[in-house]
């Protein structure tokens, strides 16, 4: 899997980082490491790290630890993180003893093997923790660790490599990782090249709608021009096709690197509305889009034009762009419009139309990490 698609993971110990360290067994037990809310918050909604939790509880279960004691804490812990917007990925908690020396012990890997995996970059991913146990268990997955420390633990030669920032504070972990306090762009870069086309393209879908794409081909230029303008996405492209032949390989070619552009951008697709939908009118047509970044391409049209070429450009051109694109973004694309419009009309509301459902669709929800979609990958 290539470097820019693996999954970059947070590994979170509980006890000495989100709450103080101490038996947790009672709800008046909870006492929240400060500004935990505030760094995880910023890290969810600003950041594409999964959030793991690796925690040991030793003693649960024995006559001074009950479950019952430690398991309502434990929910009431995550149900309060929840309330912020702070969701865990996935949770690992060990309940053995030191003793038992099983692998699921920090500082060995056995809760989280599965992330030594190609779908995960292990070179970007942190542990956050409180104890050498911690950084040891960092070196072990071969990432790197937070160090939370209000104790001035002596880090060991050893692990220096290992401890990528040594704090007593949440915020500066924070900051670590989040290069900027504006939200990071979303953006990509396609360049594809074939016997029929070289396209060179860049979508930034945080923009402000500047950009043009240049292909060549007048109309569809000017189409092209209403999806930057309409999606809000910057946009910059040049298109050179064999346009000797005809317009079909440059349009169809401009669709598949638009798609990829706006796939790559918007990467795992975390805290996104998903959805878009416009219905649009201009003068004598009303056009409907409905969009969904599903990760899967489905297509359905019911437009009709009413004459072959739009001026010089062939009206099935139309159809065949919106399908191609929906293919290569891997969305679900649905575009509609009333018959008996004028045919440049129709199609330039079916371009507006979807560019204004591509905008609601990307949108960043406030305070949402996770993936709108409850198999938790789109
Ligand atoms: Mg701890």
């Amino acid at each position: 899997m290539a470097g820019n698609d693996r999954k970059k993971v947070l590994f979170i110990d509980r006890d000495g980082v989100i709450v103080r360290e101490r038996q947790v067994d009672t709800y008046e037990s909870i006492e929240y490491i400060p500004h935990v809310f505030e760094a995880l918050r910023e890290i969810s909604r600003k950041t594409d790290y999964l959030l793991v939790m690796v925690s040991n509880q030793d003693g649960v279960g024995t006559v001074s630890f009950s479950y019952e004691g430690f398991a309502g804490p434990a929910e009431r812990i995550f149900s309060t993180l929840k309330g912020e917007g702070i969701v865990f990925d996935d949770i690992n908690i060990d309940l053995s003893f030191p003793e038992d020396n099983l692998p699921t012990r920090k500082p060995g890997t056995g809760m989280i093997e599965g992330y030594r995996s190609d779908l995960y970059d292990m070179d970007k991913s942190f542990m956050i923790g409180d104890r050498l146990t911690d950084m040891m268990l960092a070196k072990n997955m071969g990432c790197r660790g937070f160090l939370l420390d209000s104790d001035g633990i002596e880090v060991p030669e050893e692990l220096s490599g290992t401890v990528a920032l040594h704090t007593s504070s949440w915020l500066d972990i924070a900051d670590y990782l989040i290069p900027s306090s504006s939200l990071k762009h979303r953006e990509a870069e396609v360049i594809r090249n074939t016997k029929e086309t070289e396209i060179k393209l860049s979508v930034d879908i945080d923009g402000t709608g500047d950009g043009h794409i240049v292909s060549g081909i007048g109309f569809f230029d000017h189409m092209l021009d209403q999806i930057v303008r309409h999606s809000r996405f910057d946009i910059d492209g040049v298109v050179k096709g064999d346009l000797q032949v005809d317009e079909h390989h440059s349009v169809e070619d401009t669709a598949l690197a638009l798609g990829e552009a706006v796939r790559k951008a918007l990467g795992e697709k975390r805290g996104i509305e998903r959805y878009g939908y416009e219905v649009l009118m201009m003068d004598d047509v009303v056009a409907t889009c409905s969009l969904d970044f599903s990760g899967r391409p489905e297509f359905i049209w019911d437009v009709e034009f009413t004459m072959e070429y739009i001026g010089q450009f062939p009206s099935e051109l139309v159809k065949h762009f919106f399908r191609s694109f929906s293919s290569s973004a891997e969305c679900n694309l649905y575009l509609s419009a009333t018959r008996a419009g004028n045919n440049h009309h129709t199609a330039e509301a079916l371009f507006k139309a979807f560019a204004r459902a591509m905008r609601k669709a990307v949108r960043r929800i406030p305070g949402e990490s996770r993936v709108s979609s409850t198999k938790g990958v789109l």
